[in-house]
Formats: structure tokens, sequence, C-alpha cells
């Protein structure tokens, strides 16, 4: 095989996220803001899943119920996926009303399913309470089927390149709100809506609407009722469970201390600050240097190899010597303890947001690998169906306005 000698000076073209109004933006001098407070106030109702099994007791004895229910339910709930009082035949047909008043409310409706990749891949989009939406998307492997689940509706971290960005945080989700979306999923896999007939959900991936870590309280809970066995929770296993984030460094180090086995992913997509200040505009608060560091403390903490997650946008962030700084600064923390997932961008022309080169991410990927980083570069599921977070519930909102 011939080397071609690899450019590692930094010249060559340099696109900046700025040369473009963000994704989804409706003037084009728009500017991504972030946002820690949600515009809405207003909570979710109180759900089952919600709450650890002695609060589910509580709240049956406080509505006048037996508390031995709670575990009934729970069973029902986490074993079984099903929500509804009234489709569980060893419960007195009075009290359906008030289990459901009290601790069985629905949450999640559905608005839209689009369907991908021959059927393995389905996208939900749902409403909530209060009218917010927020999606879900199931995909079927091989060997596994994966559950990508939304944290927050809209987000509040400002993304230029993401469509959930330029919505704004509208407002965090319950804990019961994300579980969920699990359980509706769970459900569909055993139904066989899957291609492919009747599966297992085995694989939960925080990647979804929203920054999983500006949610902490219910992503901690949320993983509770993921781990633990019926009837406390669905029985997943936490090595098969992936939280992301974009940065946010002190929720890293608390998520550490808890000591679950969960994959910690970063979403980096630049190793200098220069770049990703405008790129992941929280990189103005946690600086690269810090975040691999709290990510390198992750991995001691809890013996989980990080996932570094890079999507190669063309001539921005997808140069030679961005990939020998990305090997450098993760070899200087160590050998081993991460693992990078480069993420092919669709082909968008006429944006800067748009596909790198084969030969841009071949080179990528080598000088990587020459370095000794383990690389995958990461499969794209549902890009033919609004696949990038934020997009099909922005598509359905413009055919709505249009109506
Ligand atoms: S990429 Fe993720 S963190 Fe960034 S704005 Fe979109 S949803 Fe939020």
């Amino acid at each position: 095989m011939v080397k071609v000698p690899v450019n590692l000076n930094r010249s060559g073209r340099q696109v900046m996220p700025t040369d473009q109004a963000p994704e989804g933006a409706t003037s084009p001098d728009a500017k991504p803001v972030l946002q820690f407070t949600a515009k809405r106030r207003g909570k979710a109702p109180s759900h089952l899943a919600d709450l650890d099994l002695s609060g589910r007791k509580q709240v049956l004895k406080d509505a006048g119920l037996p508390a031995f229910r709670a575990d009934q339910l729970s069973r029902h709930y986490f074993g079984n996926y099903v929500a509804d009082p009234a489709q569980m035949s060893d419960l007195p047909k009075n009290m359906v009303d008030q289990v459901r008043d009290s601790l069985m409310p629905t949450l999640v409706k559905p608005v839209r399913t689009l369907e991908a990749d021959g059927g393995l891949t389905i996208k939900h989009l749902w409403e909530l309470f209060d009218g917010s939406r927020v999606e879900s998307v199931l995909m079927r492997y091989p060997q596994r089927t994966t559950l990508c689940i939304s944290s927050q509706a809209g987000c509040g971290m400002a993304c230029p390149f993401c469509a959930t960005g330029q919505m704004g945080l509208t407002r965090n989700l319950s804990t019961a709100e994300i579980v969920e979306q699990v359980r509706l999923a769970a459900k569909a896999c055993e139904d066989g809506d899957l291609e492919g007939g009747p599966t297992r959900l085995s694989n939960i991936v925080f990647m979804g609407m929203g920054e999983p870590l500006a949610n902490y309280k219910a992503i901690v809970e949320t993983l509770d009722r993921l781990i633990k066995e019926s009837p406390e929770g669905f029985g997943l296993s936490a090595r098969n469970i992936t939280v992301s984030t974009v940065g946010l460094v002190p929720a890293i180090d608390k998520l550490a201390k808890l000591g679950h086995p969960v994959t910690l992913a970063i979403s980096l997509h630049a190793p200098d600050d220069e770049l990703r200040d405008e790129l992941i505009p929280i990189n103005s608060r946690w600086k690269v240097g810090e975040l691999l560091d709290a990510a390198r403390r992750y991995f001691v903490a809890t013996g989980r190899r990080v996932s570094i997650e890079y999507a190669l946008i063309r001539d921005m962030n997808d140069h030679a010597w961005r990939a020998q700084l990305l090997a450098d600064e993760l070899n200087k923390r160590g050998h081993g303890w991460a693992h990078v997932n480069p993420i092919p961008l669709n082909p968008t022309p006429g944006s800067i947001w748009t596909a790198s080169t084969k030969k841009a991410q071949q080179e990528f990927v080598e000088i990587l690998r020459k370095n000794g980083i383990s690389t995958t570069i990461r499969d794209t599921r549902g890009s033919d169906i609004d696949g990038a977070c934020g997009q099909l519930a922005t598509t359905v909102a413009k055919e709505e306005e249009a109506k």
C-alpha cells in the first residue's frame, strides 16, 4: 500500500460554525444562546415510575388502597410493560380509576411513527401532558436492540448543528416520562413491531433530545428504574446503557460517584477550544482539557471505557492535525481508556454541516488507530427519517403550522 503523506500542519480550508446561521434558526443573524432555565414550569402528573417501591406503597396507602398492590402494579408495569390498570385482570374493577388517578395516568401519547431501514428502525414522536413533544428511536441490530431516548423537551445547549438546540429548553422530562419511552419500546419489541419478529429491548442510549446531565436527578432515578429487577425496575444490564453529554463536568463527576457501570459518551466533536467554543457552546464553561480530565476520572471510577463521539464535518473538524491532536489529548491521559466513534454526517449540499470526504474520513480514522486509539465509524441509523435528534419534531411542527 502506498502511504499518502499526511498534512499535520494547521493549514488547509477552515470552515467555522459561525459561517452560517444555526440549523433551524429563524433569522440569518441568529446566535446560539445557552439556556439553563426551562420555559415551562409545569410538572408532569406523578406516576408509579417516578417513585421507588416504598414511594408507590405510600401513594396507594394515602389513596386508601392496600399497599401490597404496589408490588402487583409494578410487576405489570416493569415485567409485562402494561401501563393501563384496566388491562390488569387481577385488579378489582372498582380500583381501576383510583389506581389510574393516583399512580398510572397516561403520560405519553403517540403523534407520529416512521419506519426506516426496512422496518429495523422505528422513530416515534410523542406528545406529553402539556403538549411538549419528544422523540425516541428504536433500532434492531443482529445482536442487540437499542432505544435512543429523550431526556428533555427541547434543549438549552444551543449546539448550532442541531435542530433541537435551536428550539431552546422547554422543560426537563420527569423520570416517568423518560421511563415511559423505555416501556413503550420494550412492549413494541415484545409485540414484534420491528422487522424480524418479537425481540427483547437490550440497550438504551440517552442520545435523543436534550442534554441528559442537565436533567441529572431524573436521569439518576431513571437509571435506577432501568437497572433494578422487577418489581423495582426493568432489570436491564447497566453495561448496556450509555449516557451522553456535551460536557457538564460537575455532573460527570457526580455520575462517576454513583458507581453504576454505565457507559459515558462525550460528544466532543473538536479537540481544540478554538473550534469547540463555537461548535459546542457549553465549552465556554468547561474546556476540552477539563472535560477529558473528567472523562478519564469517570473511567477510573467505573472501569467503563469512555466513548468519544466525533461527527466528521467537512473542512470544519476533519483535518489530519485535529485527528493527531485528539489522539495526543487522549494518550496523554493514559491508554485504552477511551474509544472514538467518528460519525459521518449526511451529505447536505450547500450547507456547512456536511459530510467529510471519504478520503478525509479514512485519514482521520487511520491517524487515530496509528496512535493506538481504538476507533469505530458509527452507524447512522434512521438517517432517511429525519434521524438526527429534533428533526422529526421540527418537521411535524412545520407541517402543522402550514395547515
Ligand atoms: S446536540 Fe444534543 S446537547 Fe447539543 S443542542 Fe442538540 S440535543 Fe442539545
